[in-house]
């Protein structure tokens, strides 16, 4: 029975899809029971009806694979709960190789998925044969099997949760869409529809590919395009049997599993295409696009090797549905920065079934708690800047990601299309001297510089990669001479007013009550005592901070500081990312180098380590602070963005005289791995504290002063620690490291390899993992345990600390002279 449209609600939810009905389930189930959802036509009617619905487990971080697991726990305890089953089924997940690439891939894939606690077991040919019986397997190498992935029935899974959300009291109304938002004072306070308003408190927006253009509406950016996504599905035909495991073959872009008897084909085809949202009738409900046989075709001939028996199956239908991709394959979720009050789920990248569940869960514990109770940072709608919700980018990106599904995971992989649209002042510098750039947030930043005359892009493989050489040279310069870095993407805030140092005492864990010109690096945490941040701040006024954050950054943490401001403090924040450029002068001769750029004085006793101040320096005055990233002798150069380039080409002119080479984001993080040097959102995030970090000294702990995290990290100290950092350094030359390997102490395992470069100082593949183990037992297994690396199933024997492997004692940046 219809609900009818209520004057007031505490929560709207928006889209009766499958985000939009768990997200819906799970507020009630955490107590709220004002919770209305609104659905334009009838509930299922976007994309989640015409589903394949697989619900495979590992993706591509832990806390993602956590909200797929309990999607699949939820998916087959929904029927006890409500009476109404999810048509959920066991039948498991089959990848195959037919090359080595692939296989390496799979097998990279399945040691990730072991160390998180998914089932799974490498099969030969004769294996996949037999579940495969009508399938094609004399090119097969092996094959992965997890037992523990499924499938469900996508309308009997919205039916069930429906049914659980109604009975805890949501009303659910159809027929109604949203048409606009009424907001007051930066916050969401209701929504417009043709039948009326509903005042609310919360919106919660999860209307599938519709969303960019709803959010527009409340003036939010939520960057995603609807591509085109074919599945072929035949009429029953022999061979096939119920629960047969889904068959992955991803070297031909396809996953096939039976449907009804028959078999539903689909696929991931190398040229996708996008869907305008005025290419679909106003009245889009339980609607396909047309059936376009040549976009199918280029995957046909991979289906009909795999399964032959395609070639006499008759078709039932060529499925061409629409679903939303976002700029970097993973889906947003969160309160938008732009609007308080306003929450977002979509953009699902064609994984809302298996992840729907736990992302249901995560956003309604946002909306409960006020803020993440996990890591998902990965999935955070803050990780895009409002300047990347370009339909012209995105209906270029959205279908590379598309194609790109079952890419392998090569390393030094980056996009292709969107490219060239936020450029740092030195960028046409950089690439006329050989600069490969990689994408990062929409910046181009230099990854290496190429050999003059060298102009192809490099090879993709998991073997030794070519830039291998160059990125050696680079880092070396960086040790031994001097070399200058283009860091001009990172973030840059400017925090001013009367109550800075206040404010900023509170929010950061470091003490910030410092003299002006001091540098201080401080972690901003959670109330877990885990990471939502990691800068450094300059004081550069008795009331004003200057906050330099990852590329990533600047979105989330403009929106962090402010969400912590209380109504009456004096103090702002502005983003200055494109004010300024930054270059970075490191190794042992950057004194010399700069001692011949500036008048200034460079010794410690003027100008000491985590310091800085305004210089004259070539041909203009910019603001050095000694630190370095690389752990070097060095001075981070802010300038102001006109002058940046003229600035470079001083120091590239000068510097040779130093031995100066131009050095890449892959050298510096090959330089700050050596070092033990963590970055935020990879190796930290909000799940690690500074504690268990092994960073603890950045903490004003004992100073008494209240600041976010304290309680969480004095409880931490008065009993143990779950979790702590290593260090690893694995010598073997042959064993090309990613992040994200399984740690193995003693044969167990006992945790994860974050991030990862080849240490060319050191001599080996350097990293930074968090393990399971503490005080005694890590004591115990650092001095006489067994530790190993597990790379593609196979284990390597690595040497663990909790020391950088490079300088462990800090002298190299403090170096006089
Ligand atoms: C062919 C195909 C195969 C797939 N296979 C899989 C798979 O095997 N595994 C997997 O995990 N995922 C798969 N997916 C992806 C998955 O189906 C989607 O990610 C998921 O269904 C998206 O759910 P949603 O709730 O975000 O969007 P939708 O289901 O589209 O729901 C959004 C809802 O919002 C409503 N809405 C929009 N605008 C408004 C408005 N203004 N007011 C009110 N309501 C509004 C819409 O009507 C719609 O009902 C597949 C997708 C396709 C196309």
């Amino acid at each position: 029975m219809a609900d009818k449209l209520p004057a007031h609600a505490e929560i709207v939810v928006i889209g009766g899809g499958i985000i939009g009905c768990s997200t819906a389930y799970h507020l009630a189930k955490l107590g709220k029971r004002d919770v209305v959802l609104i659905e334009r036509s009838k509930l299922g009617c976007g994309t989640t009806w015409h589903s394949a619905a697989m619900v495979r487990q590992l993706r591509s971080t832990n806390s993602l694979t956590q909200l797929a697991k309990y999607s699949s726990q939820l998916y087959q305890s929904l029927e006890a709960e409500t009476g109404q089953s999810t048509g959920w089924m066991s039948c498991g997940s089959l990848s195959i190789a037919t090359t080595p690439d692939r296989l390496t891939h799979i097998r990279r894939q399945a040691s990730l998925a072991a160390c998180l606690g998914i089932e799974v077991h490498e099969v030969d040919r004769a294996k996949v044969a037999e579940l495969w019986p009508i399938a094609r397997t004399d090119d097969i190498i092996a094959g992965v099997l997890s037992p523990s992935d499924g499938r469900v029935s996508p309308t009997d899974t919205l039916a069930a949760l429906v049914k659980g959300a109604r009975r805890a009291g949501v009303r659910f109304i159809e027929d109604t869409p949203v048409t606009g938002f009424e907001i007051a004072n930066g916050r969401v306070k209701g929504v417009k529809t043709p039948a009326g308003r509903i005042g609310c408190d919360t919106v919660v927006m999860c209307a599938g590919l519709w969303s960019q253009a709803l959010a527009k509406l409340a003036g939010v950016a939520a960057p995603l395009h609807a591509c085109e996504h074919y599945a072929l599905i035949t009429k029953p035909f022999p061979g096939i049997y119920r629960s047969m495991p889904i068959l992955g073959d991803h070297d031909s872009g396809l996953y096939i599993r039976d449907e009804a008897g028959g078999l539903m084909v689909g696929c991931f085809e190398p040229k996708a295409t996008p869907v305008a949202l005025s290419d679909l009738p106003a009245d889009f409900s339980f609607g396909l696009l047309g059936e376009n046989w040549d976009r199918f075709e280029p995957v046909m001939p991979g289906a009909l090797h795999r399964i032959p028996g395609l070639e006499t199956a008759e078709v039932r239908l060529l499925l061409n549905g629409p679903e939303s991709f976002t700029l970097d394959n993973s889906f947003m979720m969160g309160e938008a920065p732009e609007l308080r009050g306003f929450y977002l789920c979509c953009g699902m990248n064609s994984v809302g079934m298996a992840s729907g569940g736990g992302a249901g869960r995560a956003l309604a514990e946002w909306v409960v708690a006020g803020e993440p109770t996990m890591d998902l940072w990965a999935v955070d709608v803050r990780r895009f800047a409002g300047v990347r919700n370009n339909l012209r980018l995105l209906r270029e990106r959205a279908p590379e990601n598309l194609s790109q599904h079952y890419a392998i995971g090569y390393p030094g992989r980056t996009f292709d299309t969107g490219r060239n649209l936020r450029l740092t002042p030195l960028h046409g510098e950089l690439a006329a001297q050989g600069a490969h750039f990689v994408e990062r947030s929409g910046w181009e930043r230099a990854a290496w510089f190429r050999e003059p005359g060298r102009e192809t892009a490099p090879e993709l493989t998991f073997a030794r990669p070519q830039w291998f050489d160059r990125v050696a040279a680079e880092h070396r310069a960086a040790r031994e001479a001097v070399a200058v870095i283009d860091q001009s993407t990172l973030g840059k805030l400017l925090i001013q007013g009367r109550d800075a140092e206040a404010f900023l005492q509170r929010v950061c864990a470091a003490d910030v009550a410092v003299p002006n010109g001091r540098v201080v690096y401080s972690p901003i945490l959670n109330a877990r005592g885990g990471y939502e941040s990691d800068i450094v701040l300059m004081r550069v006024a008795d009331d004003a901070y200057f906050m330099t954050t990852g590329t990533a950054q600047p979105t989330h943490d403009v929106d962090l500081l402010r969400r912590r401001m209380r109504e009456d403090e004096f103090v702002t924040v502005t983003d200055m990312t494109s004010a300024y450029g930054v270059l970075s002068i490191v190794g042992p001769q950057s004194r010399a180098l700069m001692r011949q750029l500036s008048p200034a004085s460079f010794d410690n006793a003027q100008f000491p380590y985590l310091s800085h101040r305004e210089i004259e320096v070539g041909g203009t005055v910019a603001r050095a602070a000694r630190i370095s990233y690389a752990g070097e002798l060095g001075w981070e150069l802010y300038v102001s963005t006109e002058a940046a380039l003229p600035l470079y080409r001083t120091i590239l002119a000068e510097g040779a005289a130093h031995g100066l080479r131009n050095a890449g984001a892959f050298a510096l993080d090959s330089l700050r791995l050596e070092k033990g040097f963590c970055a935020w959102g990879h190796e930290i995030g909000p799940d690690e504290t500074p504690l268990e970090a092994g960073l603890g000294f950045a903490v004003k702990l004992k100073s008494g002063a209240h600041f976010v995290g304290r309680q969480a990290l004095e409880r931490q100290q008065a009993s143990a620690l779950k979790r702590r950092r290593v260090n690893i350094l694995l010598t073997d030359p042959d064993v090309i490291l990613l992040g994200t390997e399984p740690l193995v102490v003693n044969g167990e395992y006992v945790g994860q390899v974050m991030s990862t470069a080849y240490g060319h100082t050191v001599g080996g593949a350097v990293g930074i993992g968090f393990v399971r183990l503490t005080g005694a037992a890590l004591s115990d297994a650092l001095e006489g345990a067994r530790w190993e690396v597990e790379v593609a199933r196979k284990r390597h024997a690595v040497r663990a600390s909790l020391r950088a492997f490079h300088d462990p004692a800090g002298l190299r940046p403090r170096m006089d002279g």
